[in-house]
């Protein structure tokens, strides 16, 4: 089974697993209809950044922690820190951190969006001590941040980068250690098969002992939190 650990597309090829990802709304009205979709799949639910409303932040966490206890919802985000847009940035971070005390009380795993915000990251970490795993998804930053992530316990989900040859998130791959990796598309509309060859050769693994890693890794967050 080929794990997706982040997507925002219900689509998903034959032998593939999704955790479809949902967007708590950021208007009253999207707050008021809000229900989750594709049960049938695993979800994962948070206040992404960019939907941060400065007027309604409280409503979106009441929904958001409400919701959260539904057992389709394996993972609480993707939540986290963007320097380039959404909210400001002291306002994102309040909202991360609550966050990841919904994540604690649940005791699930939580997904991080991170765009040039990792010393706020790393602090965060630091001050919060989080005992549930984090995993900051679609990483295609330095290795040199890579690295620091995984020295501090983070998982890194790489996506659609690793399908071209420059790319940071083909470095990573190269030297991440394979018991913190996940694979995703994100919201591209792209093939995970295509992820999961790429990321076999460069790691010299069968398609199936890449799958069984993954799939094995997914198992020891959301059964040993
Ligand atoms: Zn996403």
């Amino acid at each position: 089974m080929l794990l997706n650990l982040h997507t925002h597309l219900l689509k998903k090829q034959a032998n593939e697993q999704i955790i479809f990802n949902e967007i708590i709304p950021d208007s009253e009205e999207g707050l008021e209809n809000f229900s989750l979709q594709g049960t049938d799949n695993w979800l994962s639910a948070g206040i992404h950044p960019w939907y941060i409303n400065e007027q309604l932040y409280n409503l979106q966490l009441k929904k958001l922690a409400g919701i959260a206890q539904d057992p389709a919802i394996k993972f609480i985000g993707e939540c986290g820190l963007d320097r380039l847009k959404g909210a400001p940035l002291p306002l994102q971070e309040e909202i991360f951190i609550k966050q990841i005390r919904i994540a604690e009380d649940l005791k699930k795993p939580v997904i991080i969006h991170c765009v040039k915000c990792y010393n706020e990251l790393l602090s965060i970490k630091k001050i919060v001590r989080p005992r549930v795993p984090m995993i900051v998804h679609g990483f295609n930053t330095k290795i040199e941040i890579a690295r620091q992530l995984i020295d501090k316990g983070f998982y890194l989900s790489l996506g659609g980068a690793l399908l071209h040859e420059e790319s940071n998130a083909l470095k990573v791959l190269k030297e991440i250690p394979l018991e913190r990796l996940f694979l995703e598309t994100d919201d591209k509309d792209i093939s995970i098969i295509a992820i999961y060859q790429k990321a076999a050769e460069v790691r010299g693994l069968s398609m199936e002992e890449l799958e069984k890693i993954i799939f094995d890794n997914y198992l020891g967050l959301v059964g040993n939190v």
